[in-house]
């Protein structure tokens, strides 16, 4: 390889990267598909110019309106919980707080279509641009609030929700596909578990990932 680019490929960055996905796998992250995805998707970009050296550590970080990007090992944890063992791509994901874009960007080559709903509207706006410039065209930002899912494109075969709210909002359940899982975290700040939803039919079976510590999932919306 030449030179480090202005893309940010260089040897530095490179092996920066390689860290962050070492540390990943000794966290527990088994798959080499979500792994190679951490390690190709530029997290520098996502993150203002002043943080970019931070942006490959496994850390959440400021992205503005009080928000943060989510730390790697959350986003890789919660894409393999989302995909692992189901027939990939999937068909029609929903992705609830699109921040800064980073996990709509990790998720994307994991499905055929993915909206991603954001209750702030410059987050929104910011993060559209951003997956544009980055040519990742199977995601679509929608301004909106995520309590009430997006029923104009249910049911999804994956819902993954970055932000904690207090019990899970049936409208994700009722825009679940059957065979669909639905990946979140749920509970009060210092109290939240990460769960798995599986549908199957009417029937919904809950499984507990651990303890996480999320942004609240807010009603409303934001311009
Ligand atoms: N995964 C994102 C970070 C998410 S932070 C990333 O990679 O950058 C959580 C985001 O959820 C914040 O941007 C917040 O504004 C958004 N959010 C909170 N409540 C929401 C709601 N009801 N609907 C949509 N987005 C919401």
């Amino acid at each position: 390889m030449g030179p480090a680019h202005s893309d940010g490929i260089g040897m530095t960055s490179a092996r920066t990267r390689e860290r962050l996905v070492s540390r990943l796998r000794s966290a527990g992250v088994k798959s080499p598909e979500v792994l190679e995805r951490i390690r190709v998707v530029p997290r520098h970009l996502f993150v203002d110019e002043a943080l970019s050296s931070r942006a490959y550590e496994d850390t959440a970080l400021p992205i503005g309106y009080g928000q943060t990007i989510s730390q790697p090992f959350v986003v890789a944890s919660m894409t393999a919980a989302l995909i692992d063992d189901q027939p990939l791509p999937l068909a029609r994901v929903l992705e609830i707080g699109t921040g800064c874009g980073y996990q709509s960007a990790v998720l994307a080559p994991f499905a055929e279509r993915i909206i991603s709903i954001e209750r702030i509207g410059p987050l929104a706006r910011r993060a559209r641009l951003k997956l544009r410039e980055l040519r990742i065209h199977n995601v679509s930002v929608r301004h909106g609030d995520g309590f009430a899912g997006w029923p104009q494109r249910a049911p999804y075969d994956g819902i993954l929700v970055a932000a904690a709210p207090e019990e899970v909002p049936q409208a994700l359940l009722d825009q679940l596909a059957d065979g669909g899982r639905l990946v979140m975290p749920v509970g009060p700040a210092g109290r939240q578990q990460l769960l798995r939803i599986t549908r199957r039919g009417d029937s919904f079976r809950r499984q507990t990932l651990g303890l996480v510590s999320f942004v609240p999932l807010l009603e409303g919306m934001r311009s």
